[in-house]
């Protein structure tokens, strides 16, 4: 009896298996059956004609309304037959050229109802399938297929293409259900019980041949559930590796730099920050690395809760590294640090405490001469804490005792580089992972579903509220002059501003390749996002005349970039015209207003990062949206809804929805999204933390899955031999 495994030709016939591997690279059963439907039509109801877009391939249940063949003129030019189906409100035109396809008025009778499927296509306005493939419903004898195929009231309907059909693939499926052995059930009937699940043989048979939509809903929550529990073995496999690694406790040292720093911290710490602080100090004592992601709204003071995991570290004989995603948000850590330490970052300096140790910046920049005396610094030990770019990721650098990595704005770095910088430590180090994006609770699980998760809700006392508005350009031109206003008040007031544009300007390229991430409305021939290089000039001639401005982008030498952040945090600019470099951590207290160009440019989460760029001090921030987007259209919809919330988290889920599926998981796991056909980061929370506990439960008591080989099998299929060659090395 044929199983899962077998081969295609076995089970269907050769011609079928053919087109079946030529269209989706199917070669089993199993890879048949992992082809589900899109939907189910009931043979009762028709599709919704109206909802069909141009340039679509579909299969549709419509009736024939009307059939006739047309000869223009007599002639035998054009003779076509023409049939119009509908759904009872709108209609589809089918068109067969040629006059050998007048018998087609015979069988596509008004009244008889089937299957039609092609790509949608339009002439004079009218919607029309050109020579559609179709199946009739009514079990006509002739037809022997449809009546075989289409015994059920429910009728799935596959993603097909233009050689394989719908039901030559619900043809193919049928046959191989019909001789399918049982198929194993990798659950334990227990668990099953437990969460209401079908088995996988009637998951499988209830989803492609389903007696009614509760079958089909039951089967697809159980072929869900075993996305979900995949996923979430191997990540709890790799949690269960990376506890059983050693790693030097990093204990905390009274009376070392720890106690100092607190002791000279100008304010108190949140009840957050404490809480975090006491989580991380319990872990880094342990003899196993800590892998925590720590989440927190822009401005919630993660740094701070950071540093004090470093000085911990110091204080316990290791050396810690940060690790940013620019050289302007790393400078400025590194300013940051050494400012918020004081004397306790200058260790053998005059004026330095004698408990001290030192802060130093290491990023691709850097002059040789200071490069190398950061090299030997971090090599040496004498720099107890090294801030940097990925630069600290290169094979030159290394560390006399890494004991702690800290990565900030997690969503810039991959998984490797994070395993390439934790590679540098004789031992695994602990690991911190910063984020000011927040992920909804799913994605993190899935996608940093190997780190614990820490998050800091509340925000420090005393910070003023940021107001959002939409200032629609185009239909009320008055309101972007007034933008320009307010930022000549906040300047007079003493205030500083940042204007961003989507691009720098000097060519297309650079802007794909930072936006490719978000499904955007491009319309062709839409002008050009706007420039920094284009719009800065602009300013400085009309809105912003006399105002000191100047260019940050991501494209200016290094120490250009330095000098101009550092004149803007003196107060020697005004404005700063930029790109998304400000995106993540710049800190200037003294900004208060940002505009943002062709703010329908950007993704939801991404502006929301960036308005936290304001009102950081006690005064309170303005952030002006400018699009040219029209009312009403979904651009517009995602402006207003920054404007509306300034919940990170609504926002969170909001651009989660709006990016395309794969770049939820990131490009590293774009492959194990592939494998999520059916489980939805969004929808299926409740289905996620379920599955997410019964994997923890199964690893902890068969960690390498060696009594499940039909789990570990599942989860091959989905992280691939990934998996398998991390639980090698291990
Ligand atoms: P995040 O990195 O989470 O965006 P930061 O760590 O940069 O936030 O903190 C933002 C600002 O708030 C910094 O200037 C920091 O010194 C300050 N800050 C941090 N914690 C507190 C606190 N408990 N009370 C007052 N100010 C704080
Ligand atoms: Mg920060």
């Amino acid at each position: 009896m044929p199983t899962l495994d077998s081969r295609l030709d076995e089970v269907v016939g050769g011609r079928t298996a053919t087109q079946l591997e030529k269209a989706f690279g199917m070669r089993t059963v199993a890879d048949l059956l992992a082809h589900y439907p899109r939907r189910l039509a009931e043979r009762g109801e028709l599709t919704e004609l109206s909802s069909l877009r141009v340039d679509e391939e579909v299969t549709v249940v419509a009736e024939v309304r009307s059939s006739r063949l047309i000869r223009p003129g007599g002639s035998s030019r054009n003779v076509r037959v023409e049939v119009v189906v509908g759904d009872g409100r709108a209609s589809l035109q089918l068109v067969f050229f040629g006059g050998r396809n007048g018998w087609r008025t015979k069988e596509l009778v008004p009244g008889a109802r089937g299957l039609f499927s092609g790509k949608v296509g339009e002439f004079r306005g009218q919607r029309q399938l050109v020579h559609p493939e179709y199946l009739l419903l009514r079990g006509d004898p002739l037809d022997d297929l449809a009546a075989d195929t289409y015994a059920n009231r429910l009728i799935a309907v596959y993603p097909a293409t233009q050689a394989v059909r719908s039901w030559v693939i619900a043809n193919a499926v049928a046959q191989a259900l019909a001789v399918l052995d049982e198929v194993p059930d990798p659950l334990d009937a227990e668990i099953r019980a437990r969460h209401g699940l079908v088995s996988s043989d009637a998951a499988l048979r209830g989803m492609h041949e389903p007696d009614d939509h509760a079958q089909w809903q039951a089967a697809r929550t159980r072929l869900a559930w075993d996305e979900a529990l995949g996923v979430q073995l191997a990540l709890a496999q790799r949690r269960w590796v990376a506890g059983a690694n050693p790693a030097v406790p990093r204990a905390a040292r009274p009376g070392g730099l720890l106690d100092a720093f607190d002791a000279s911290l100008p304010f108190t710490l949140t009840a957050g920050q404490r809480e975090v602080g006491e989580v991380l100090a319990a872990e880094l004592a342990r003899p196993h690395p800590m892998h925590r992601l720590l989440q927190g709204e822009v401005g919630s003071g993660k740094t701070v809760v950071a540093l004090r995991a470093m000085l911990q570290t110091v204080d316990a004989g290791g050396q810690a590294a940060l690790l940013a995603p620019t050289e302007v948000l790393a400078a400025q850590h590194a300013r940051t640090i050494e400012t918020m330490l004081g004397p306790l970052a200058r260790a053998g300096e005059l004026g330095g405490a004698d408990t001290g140790t030192r802060v130093v910046l290491l990023t691709g920049s850097l002059p040789a001469a200071a490069r190398r005396r950061a090299l030997l610094d971090a090599a040496s030990g004498a720099a107890g804490i090294v801030v940097g770019t990925h630069a600290l990721i290169q094979d030159q650098v290394s560390f006399a005792e890494l004991g702690l990595v800290v990565v900030d704005e997690q969503h810039r770095f991959g998984v490797e580089q994070r395993d390439a910088l934790r590679g540098k430590a004789a031992t695994p180090p602990h690991v911190l992972v910063m984020t000011a994006t927040p992920i909804p609770r799913t994605v993190a699980m899935t996608v940093f579903g190997d780190l614990e998760t820490s998050t800091l809700s509340e925000l420090p006392a005393g910070r003023s509220p940021i107001t959002t508005s939409v200032v629609p350009a185009l239909e009320k031109p008055a309101w972007l002059d007034r933008a320009w206003q307010r930022i000549r008040e906040e300047v007079a007031a003493g205030r500083q501003a940042y204007v961003v544009c989507p691009r720098i300007g000097d060519d297309m390229a650079e802007f794909e390749a930072e936006f490719a991430d978000y499904e955007l409305d491009e319309a062709p021939g839409r002008r050009p996002p706007l420039a920094v290089l284009e719009v800065l000039p602009a300013l400085t001639e009309t809105g912003l005349k006399d105002l000191r401005l100047a260019a940050l982008h991501g494209r200016l030498p290094a120490e250009e970039k330095d000098a101009t952040m550092a004149a803007f945090v003196a107060g020697r600019i005004d404005v700063l015209v930029a790109t998304t470099v400000i995106e993540v951590g710049v800190d200037v207290p003294n900004a208060t207003v940002m505009v943002v160009m062709d703010a329908d440019r950007f993704g939801v989460s991404q502006l929301h990062q960036l308005r936290g760029r304001v009102g950081r001090g006690g005064h309170p921030g303005l952030c002006l949206l400018v699009t040219e987007a029209d009312a009403d259209t979904p651009p517009r919809e995602r402006l207003d809804a920054v404007a509306a919330t300034t919940d990170g988290f609504a926002l969170a889920r909001l651009d989660v929805e709006q990016r395309r599926e794969g770049d939820v998981l990131g490009a590293a796991q774009s492959g194990r999204r592939r494998q999520l056909r059916l489980l939805s980061l969004l929808r299926d929370e409740d289905l996620i933390v379920a599955a997410r506990a019964e994997a923890a439960d199964i690893v902890a008591a068969d960690p390498t899955l060696a009594a499940h080989p039909l789990l570990a099998r599942q989860v091959a299929a989905l992280v691939g031999d990934e998996q398998a060659e991390y639980l090698e090395k291990a």
